[in-house]
């Protein structure tokens, strides 16, 4: 018999819910609203699929290993240069590749609990422990609780800035004086996949794109703002000696030629992109007022999404299949570490709409 290891025997299989079409035809639903997976509603960006379209007749050849162009327009759009940059099948497959590129047996990954689950999943998946400390008591990462708990074990640190699901961010004087204090062998992972919608939201919210730090890796995503979720391309930004690290371990043809067309017109696309923040940032604040209104309580969030903190796992439960019932799938959060919360996306206006009547609508006490 094989002998399967213990850090996989011990990780969840996927288990895949009912397909979202057989779940609406279930229940008759006419009118929904997915806010469930942070994705981006008005779609892919239509420049994204146009780049695509030019390259599928490419598809019997192996695409640019090294993904030049799309590096290219990477490192313009951020000032950096092109051997800063390293790109993969969205950030997360860049995240799990920090694993091979860096660590050493024994050596921990340090975050916090209550952030992205695929963190977890991955350092376990890599035999990588992973050390945690709790969120503060507004959902935030813990800049200070972070820094105490590092060890002689720990070789890198990871940060979602806003974090996933509790939208939350860590401002800049709090990162760039928790950055200072790091000793400089310590890997810094800044996750900012909700980046181009925290930046509108506050001044206050750091873009480390250009920050100086040789420990430093920031992680980005195409799947939220550009809406290509989907054709998974994401990318790291970080000094030269830890991009060649990364860019060794990833698979020699990863990303397809397809997402790195998708890549390349998505970065071109700034009507899409202005489009999506300025939809998100004034949906955020017409929802939150009406969850406001309704009593709800909620962590202020610089994403695109919301979650909202109730009194119970039962009652989060209570709260998903009533929405679920009228047409509105949201995300509970037992797999975060955070059953007692609920993550909401902030959609299109009649989506939101059709959330906030839900909501309404629910029979669910609020306490
Ligand atoms: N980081 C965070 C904080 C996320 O929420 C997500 C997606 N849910 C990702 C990374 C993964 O993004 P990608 O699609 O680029 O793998």
């Amino acid at each position: 018999m094989i002998e399967i290891p213990e850090n996989i025997t011990e990780l969840k299989s996927y288990k895949p819910g009912k397909p979202i079409q057989e779940i609406i035809a279930d229940l008759g639903l006419d009118k929904t609203a997915v806010l469930w997976n942070n994705e981006n509603n008005f779609g892919p960006s239509p420049m994204a699929l146009e780049e695509v379209s030019k390259v599928l007749g490419n598809s019997h050849v192996y695409p640019d290993p090294v993904s030049l162009e799309l590096r290219k327009r990477i490192a313009e759009l951020n000032q950096r240069q092109v051997d800063e940059v390293v790109v993969g099948n969205g950030s997360e497959e860049i995240f799990n590749n920090l694993f091979n590129a860096f660590f050493k047996p024994g050596e921990e990954l340090l975050t916090c609990t209550g952030t992205f689950v695929a963190v977890y999943i991955w350092a376990k998946a890599n035999k990588v422990p992973v050390h945690t400390v709790p969120l503060t008591s507004d959902y935030r990462f813990d800049p200070d609780a972070l820094y105490q708990a590092i060890t002689p074990k720990t070789k890198a640190i990871y940060l979602a800035n806003p974090n996933n699901p509790t939208g939350a961010i860590i401002e800049e004087d709090e990162l760039r004086s928790f950055l200072d204090k790091i000793p400089s062998h310590i890997i810094v992972v800044v996750d900012e996949a909700y980046f181009e919608f925290a930046r509108d939201i506050s001044p206050k919210y750091p873009d480390t794109s250009g920050w100086d730090y040789d420990n430093l890796i920031t992680l980005r995503t195409f799947s939220k703002a550009y809406g290509i979720a989907a054709i998974r391309i994401g990318y790291a930004l970080a000094k030269p000696a830890l991009i060649e690290a990364l860019a060794k371990v990833k698979l020699t043809f990863a990303p397809s030629n397809l997402a790195q067309a998708a890549g390349n017109g998505a970065i071109q696309d700034e009507a899409f992109l202005a489009k999506t923040i300025d939809n998100n940032t004034q949906e955020m604040e017409k929802f939150c007022a009406s969850l406001d209104e309704m009593g709800f309580r909620h962590v202020p969030s610089y994403g695109n999404f919301v979650m909202l903190e109730m009194d119970s796992a039962d009652q989060v439960q209570a709260y998903f299949h009533e929405l679920l019932k009228k047409g509105v799938f949201v995300r509970p959060l037992p797999a975060f570490g955070l059953p007692h919360c609920l993550r909401i996306t902030i959609g299109l206006p009649e989506e939101n709409q059709l959330c906030v009547d839900a909501l309404k609508e629910c029979k669910v006490q609020l306490s």
